[in-house]
């Protein structure tokens, strides 16, 4: 692109607050962007800015012909409500796939930016050249933002996909029974390795989205865990992510991903 006299593609980060996690993750984005080449700006603010401002940011990030892709940090501070700020979020910029028309267009198989994290796990599972089809996928978690998407896409009518899909969640009953039935088991729930082996089938393939710190007796005080008891899983299943280094940083290369496809949209 930069060879052909375009500028590079130019992702926006809007973090507001201070928490440590989302920081992490906000600073791993603009860490990825210059690591490819890619121009970043990050918008940070304070955690009493208005819901009002914030969407005044948001309509400025719309109008801004330097932007190609943008996405708001989540979780906001409880007085802003979330849906009013990813509804606000201009569908073609919206790099995360938050908005109810991408979500919309995802779920109804059109062309639509897909949220990062189950596209990332979809990629991973192509690259890996999982099978799907005709597969008993179990999807942990019913979230907006991961669990939802997640089960839409694994029963498209494609590659990855063609998948039979059970989605369970905090009510689910007999959930040992249900996970044990996956072949592919996608945990995220954001419970410190709450699945444990014998509750996962010989030879399932096992996707540990869930990111928890727990206390560690080291510098930083704290470790990273994933939803998934990785150890004794890892020994009974044929393949694995690990955490961190698995759907965190596919969640990333993504995010990038769709940047890239908003950036050539707007070529
Ligand atoms: P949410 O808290 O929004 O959703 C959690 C889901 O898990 C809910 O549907 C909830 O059910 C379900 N759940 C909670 N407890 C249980 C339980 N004991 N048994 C069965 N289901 C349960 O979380 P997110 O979807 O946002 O995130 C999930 C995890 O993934 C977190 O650890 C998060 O940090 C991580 N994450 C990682 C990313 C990455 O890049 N790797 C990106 C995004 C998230 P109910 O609906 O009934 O409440």
């Amino acid at each position: 692109m930069t060879e052909a006299g375009h500028r590079p593609p130019h992702l926006a980060v809007v973090l507001v607050g201070s928490n440590a996690a989302s920081e992490t993750y906000v600073n791993a984005k603009i860490k990825a962007c210059s690591a490819i080449g890619y121009e970043s700006s990050l918008l940070h603010f304070p955690p009493e800015i208005s819901q009002t401002m914030l969407l005044h940011t948001i309509d400025e990030l719309n109008e801004n012909e330097d932007i190609d892709g943008f996405i708001v940090q989540l979780p906001l501070p409880a007085h802003i409500d979330e849906n009013s700020v990813i509804n606000r979020v201009l569908p073609a910029k919206d790099v995360d796939g938050f908005h109810p028309i991408n979500v919309g267009k995802m779920a109804l198989g059109l062309d639509a930016f897909i949220s990062a994290t189950p596209g990332g796990i979809v990629e991973l599972l192509r690259r890996y050249e999982i099978e799907t089809s005709g597969k008993h996928c179990v999807v942990l978690g019913r979230s907006n933002i991961v669990g939802g998407p997640m089960s839409i896409l694994m029963r498209r009518n494609t590659y990855p996909g063609n998948s039979t899909v059970t989605i369970a969640h905090s009510r689910t009953q007999n959930l040992k029974e249900v996970c044990l039935s996956a072949d592919i088991l996608i945990a995220a729930i954001g419970k410190p390795e709450f699945v444990t082996a014998d509750m996962v089938k010989e030879g399932a393939v096992v996707v540990d989205v869930g990111i928890n710190r727990i206390d560690a007796d080291n510098e930083k005080g704290y470790k990273l865990v994933g939803d998934v008891a990785f150890d004794e899983v890892a020994e009974k299943c044929s393949y694995i992510t690990p955490v961190p280094g698995g759907v965190g940083p596919m969640t990333i290369a993504y995010l990038l991903n769709n940047t890239m496809i908003a950036a050539r949209k707007r070529m």
